[in-house]
């Protein structure tokens, strides 16, 4: 068996005996596949404890520290005697000299009031010296045998108590020596995580958190195929949870990507974690030992361009800024170098830098409790520039939060830098300094403390990381989702999906439809529905077969939850197209634009009923910065809006539109000019798909006063206006009948149709049903008009609107053309979503 896996357990995932057992379970499972080398941290709370502990000693609070160490050796033995009901002496002795040694450097301490980092480190490393050996009891307990380790006998560092480093080759050979006898002898080899061994023998300590780093450096020395972090949360998260609940766990981090996030403060990997296993290569997993089925992250070498761009934010609390500054110091070289000797002469480390390329500032950042130390070290080091007046001064200034945006992927993705920017100008954030690696691997900037929170939550919202990671590549995404899917849903889908490149391809984009809602429910694919699968729907669909029925489909009535459903995950530029005929989508609307997503709508409905309810749309959109497009709802894929959009922008006044806005009716019209029966040339328009889904809609000219209305609305002329009284071409109480039946009723309008036909060619006139949109005021009816005026000469479906404003003035401005029908329509919405992807590029 070749095969070697590393498992690391943190604090919390040993800190009770039933915890440990829990450990132990784990690692029982994996020892018949691999070898395995366990690293354990001390039990929860006991190494904040030893460093209380060694503090109140420092500070001659002798009885005060000795309490803790009682406390800690209590834990201790509650936990042994939970574990081994007769606890094994050896390990109760140990314990006890352990806890015994600890009180005996507290009583020195706390006598002399001084305590040196090499006496603390050796009280501190205590706890993970205790905790290797309830492992091991527990280990042995499932029957698999397991040997304690010290590190502090092999793991060879250098003498930086507290923080300190491995020694490169030396601890390479040093921890093989010691671990491969105890591998060979088949026993988990059970480390003592954090601590490592001085030259002179001393027991060293690297770093608060340093167990993960212990855990990598064994897994570096030994070639180990992986190393799993076990912790207390289900992986690396996109940013801490308890600052943002929402974060959500990362699936995969490339190295770099993990080294920066931990630099900058992710708690859930100490900072040097990957610097042993990165040039390996060799994998290190992040798991949840509270639940041990989830996949948690994993940190390699490999790497996905287009993948997201921003995978975290992260931060580090409680620093100050320090700026040096004077005009003097452009051209002057050296100035930069002599500030960072100054400060690494005294191992003060500056956890950010920047310049201004004028020369003239330099701003660093470095931890609040050095503030002082770096203040007086760069005045020393300057003191000639100040009173030369090359440097103007130095100013410190305290309480400061460095918050970094973390992501591979931004190297290849303009704009994120701004988009930093405004999302923290948005919530009046102020950004105090800035600093981009030249890798482009992370933004970091300074913002004040108290904001800190604020501007993590402000980031972590701005690149949608609260939402699911569907795992695939954004950058190229358009993604739709569909509320309706009936005919001209099913056009749409061939246009977008079959014509794509010829579309969409000039932004770069690749649309997808994602989601799909008809009234019964809703099918959702985060990473897509394939045309295969729409086929069926459309096919479901055609044989009267509701969308809820299909597989992985959701039964909902109410199109919010579909919404609210997708938008949990991390979709690339939605857009929800409502092509659905239904009048209660704007609610639909309005969650959309809270959660991010732009809106394209072909339904009339939710623009032309109440007036509050346009408004309410409108502000939404303009509060979340979101589109709401709806060129469709007139003249299908005539540029109605975009024409009036253009007249408006640049700064014309509207007067009055007026117009055909029904191809359906334009249609009877002309089959009425040509002696067609009323009742045929409606019989007529309902086969060729002219009609509303209910031809009444038609008829009762109640869709040309929805889009009279809307018309009205979007042009500014007639915003006020709520309904008009639209002249009916048949009895409303038709509405509902079978087809057949329908018909039959509509015969009776043949012969008085007829008369007025005729009364009006007599005049050289023909009939058009048409709206006339004045300021405030709007028109809809069937008028008789000239033959040989613009709406006289109107053929087939198509529609006309006239514009006269106040450029367009005598001569006003005509857009003519088909006006009804599947294809238009779709493709009018297709116009909307291009205009869309062109903004959100
Ligand atoms: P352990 O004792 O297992 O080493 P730590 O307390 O050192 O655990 O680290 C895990 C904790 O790190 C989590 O409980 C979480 O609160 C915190 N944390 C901070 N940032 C992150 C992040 N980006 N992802 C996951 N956890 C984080
Ligand atoms: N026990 C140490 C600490 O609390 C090391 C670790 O948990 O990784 O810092
Ligand atoms: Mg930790």
């Amino acid at each position: 068996m070749t095969r070697l896996e590393v498992h690391k357990f943190g604090g919390t995932s040993v800190g009770d005996a039933r915890r440990i057992s829990g450990c132990a379970a784990i690692l029982a499972e994996v020892a018949p596949r691999a070898r395995v080398v366990a690293v354990a941290s001390a039990m929860a709370g006991v190494t904040d404890r030893l460093v209380a502990s060694a503090t109140a000693a420092a500070h001659g609070e002798r009885d005060a520290a000795l309490a803790i160490v009682a406390e800690i050796l209590e834990l201790h033995e509650v936990a042994l005697r939970a574990l081994a009901a007769e606890a094994p002496d050896a390990t109760l002795a140990f314990f006890r000299a352990t806890c015994a040694e600890i009180a005996e450097l507290a009583r020195a301490a706390s006598l002399l009031r001084d305590l040196s980092l090499r006496t603390r480190d050796q009280i501190i490393a205590a706890g993970e010296k205790m905790s290797v050996r309830l492992l091991v009891l527990a280990l042995r307990a499932c029957g698999v045998p397991a040997q304690a380790m010290d590190a502090d006998l092999f793991l060879e560092t250098d003498q930086r108590f507290g923080e300190a480093n491995a020694l490169p080759e030396i601890a390479r050979h040093t921890i093989a020596g010691a671990l491969l006898p105890v591998l060979e002898r088949g026993e988990i080899p059970v480390v003592t995580g954090f601590c490592g061994r001085a030259p002179d023998g001393a027991t060293t300590t690297l770093g608060r958190g340093g167990s993960d780093l212990t855990a990598t450096l064994v897994a570096a020395a030994l070639h180990a195929d992986e190393v799993t972090i076990w912790t207390d949360v289900d992986g690396v998260f996109s940013a801490d949870p308890r600052i943002v609940p929402e974060a959500s766990v990362i699936r995969q981090l490339n190295f770099r990507e993990a080294a920066e996030m931990s630099y900058y403060g992710a708690k859930v990997l100490h900072q040097r974690t990957m610097i042993p296993v990165a040039a390996l290569g060799i994998p290190v997993r992040t798991r949840n030992s509270f639940a041990p089925d989830r996949a948690g992250t994993v940190v390699d070498g490999t790497f996905t361009p287009g993948s997201h761009p921003v995978k975290a934010v992260t931060a580090v609390r409680e620093h100050c800024l320090v700026s040096i500054e004077g005009k003097g110091m452009a051209g002057v070289p050296g100035v930069a170098a002599r500030v960072f000797g100054a400060l690494a002469s005294r191992k003060i480390s500056v956890t950010m830098i920047s310049q201004s390329s004028s020369e003239c500032s330099i701003c660093l950042a470095v931890p609040a409790e050095q503030a002082t130390e770096t203040e007086t070290a760069l005045k020393l080091e300057l003191r000639g520039d100040l009173s030369l007046g090359s440097v103007d001064e130095i100013a410190v200034r305290r309480g400061v939060g460095l918050v970094a945006v973390v992501g591979l992927g931004m190297a290849h993705t303009p704009g994120v830098a701004a988009r930093v920017f405004s999302a923290l100008g948005a919530r009046g954030i102020n950004v105090l300094a800035i600093a981009q690696g030249s890798s482009e691997l992370n933004i970091s900037l300074a913002v004040t403390d108290a904001r800190t929170p604020d501007a993590i939550r402000a980031l972590h919202a701005e690149f949608g990381l609260d939402r699911l990671d569907t795992g695939e590549d954004t950058t190229r995404r358009l993604d739709l989702l569909l509320l309706g899917c009936g005919k001209i849903g099913r056009a749409l889908a061939g246009l977008v999906l079959q014509r794509s490149g010829h579309f969409f391809e000039r932004f770069g984009l690749s649309p997808r439809i994602v989601a799909v809602a008809d009234r019964s429910g809703y099918l959702f694919r985060p990473n897509g529905i394939t045309p295969a699968e729409l086929d069926a729907i459309w096919r479901k669909k055609e044989s009267g077969i509701p969308l809820a029925s299909s597989d992985g489909a959701t039964a909902s009535s109410d199109p919010v939850e579909m919404v609210a459903d997708a938008m949990r995950y991390r979709l690339a530029r939605p857009v929800l197209v409502d092509v659905s005929d239904s009048d209660g989508t704007h609610d639909a609307y309005l969650e959309a634009f809270r959660l991010g997503c732009d809106v394209v709508t072909a339904n009339k409905k939710p623009l032309a009923g109440s007036l509050a309810t346009f408004r309410a749309l409108r502000a939404a959109a303009e509060a979340a910065g979101r589109l709401l497009r709806a060129e469709a709802t007139v003249g299908a894929g005539l540029p109605v809006v975009d024409t009036l959009e253009m007249l408006l922008g640049t700064g014309d006044r509207l007067i009055r539109a007026e117009g055909c806005l029904s191809g359906t009716l334009g249609f009877v019209m002309a089959r009425l000019e040509e002696g067609m029966p009323f009742s045929r040339a409606v019989a007529e328009a309902m086969e060729l798909g002219y009609t509303e889904p209910d031809p009444i809609a038609d008829l009762s000219g109640a869709d040309v006063a929805r889009k009279a209305v809307i018309l009205g609305r979007i042009s500014g002329l007639a915003l006020a206006s709520q309904s008009v009284n639209a002249e009916s071409l048949v009895d409303p109480s038709l509405a509902g009948l079978r087809k057949d039946e329908f018909l039959k009723q509509l015969a009776s309008y043949d012969a008085p149709m007829r008369l007025r036909v005729d009364a009006a060619r007599n005049d050289a006139h023909v009939l058009r049903y048409m709206a006339r949109i004045a300021a405030d005021h709007i028109e809809v009816g069937l008028v008789s008009v000239a033959l040989d005026s613009p709406a006289g000469r109107l053929h087939g479906t198509d529609n006309l609107i006239v514009f006269t404003s106040e450029r367009y003035d005598v001569r006003p401005l005509v857009v003519m053309g088909p006006g009804a029908g599947v294809e238009v329509t779709a493709m009018g919405v297709v116009g909307d979503i291009l205009r869309i992807a062109a903004e959100r590029r």
